[in-house]
């Protein structure tokens, strides 16, 4: 059974022009999913599908049908969706409810009826996890914007969901931190199988891990795969191509100069692994012909 399925799914804010339109989309169980795609393009509304926000919480009309873990959005409240399914919205301060980290963590398991010594560990775990280990009685009003953010993740993480939905999770955090964050989600990912829908328009963070990248135009999929499937669609979009890394736009620029395929290249490492043996290589036809 895949973890999130969108059938012909196309929904409109009350009265307002299509947000998503004619989705159709399935992430597999155990998918790195990254979601990108200019401003307005309906990445959040997405994600707001995914959790059941749309339809129970914005009215709006919609058409076709999304199921989480096999069970419909629109025929389950999100309380039940919410079993299945983990979030954590662009406004995560919005979802912050309690006074102390500690009890914000606690939160979200004693409503899940988790035992206390259980609770305990898990804090624990998940502040560490974070990078919030040591403020557990901080109040949560006195936190900085990205540990508000990283409490937000621990929240959901402490649950330990199925399928997590996060729409712009590293907003808020420096760059260290973002890393730090995508490589706890990629260890998630590794270990658990846990299935991410993760939306970021900076996909220099992600490309070490993600195995689908899905681009959202005007409420539609522009094009959707594995990232070195997908990054080459973009390069050649007018409207797209800004959102390539600088990694593979020196890639597909040397690429083309020396009409050459390098493999895709998920971070700085395995470039400069292979252009130093490129390198090489040149260096050896030069001796040769000399
Ligand atoms: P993105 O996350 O890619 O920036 P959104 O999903 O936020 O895109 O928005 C998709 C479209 O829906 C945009 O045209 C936006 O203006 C519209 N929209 C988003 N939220 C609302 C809302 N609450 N009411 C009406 N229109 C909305």
């Amino acid at each position: 059974m895949a973890a999130i399925v969108f059938d012909n799914f196309s929904y409109s804010y009350d009265g307002a022009a299509k947000a998503l339109d004619g989705v159709d989309l399935t992430v597999a169980r155990g998918s790195f999913t990254v979601v990108a795609g200019p401003s307005g393009a309906g990445k959040t509304t997405l994600c707001f599908a995914a959790c059941g926000v749309v339809p129970h919480y914005f009215g709006g009309s919609m058409a076709g049908r999304v199921s989480v873990a096999g069970v419909a959005t629109a025929g389950s409240s999100m309380r039940e969706l919410a079993v299945n399914v983990g979030t954590v919205l662009e406004d995560f301060e919005s979802q912050l409810v309690t006074m102390t980290v500690a009890e914000e963590v606690a939160f979200a398991l004693e409503n899940r009826g988790v035992g206390h010594d259980r609770i305990a560990r898990r804090i624990g775990e998940v502040l560490a996890q974070v990078g919030l280990a040591g403020l557990e009685d901080r109040e949560v009003g006195s936190l900085s914007g990205g540990q508000k953010q990283r409490l937000a993740i621990a929240s959901v993480l402490a649950t330990r969901p199925e399928i997590l939905v996060l729409d712009e999770p590293a907003s808020a955090l420096d760059p260290e931190g973002a890393e730090e964050l995508y490589a706890l989600l990629a260890s998630l990912n590794r270990e658990y199988g846990m299935t991410l829908l993760v939306v970021e328009h900076d996909l220099a963070r992600v490309l070490a891990y993600a195995d689908n990248l899905l681009v959202l135009a005007d409420g539609r999929i522009a094009c959707q795969g594995r990232p070195e499937e997908v990054l080459p669609v973009l390069a050649r979009s007018e409207e797209l191509a800004a959102m390539v890394p600088p990694l593979w736009q020196l890639k597909f620029g040397l690429e083309e100069r020396f009409e050459t395929r390098f493999a895709p290249w998920r971070h700085e490492g395995e470039a400069i692994e292979e252009l130093g043996g490129f390198i090489g290589a040149g260096r050896r036809e030069d001796t040769k012909s000399a």
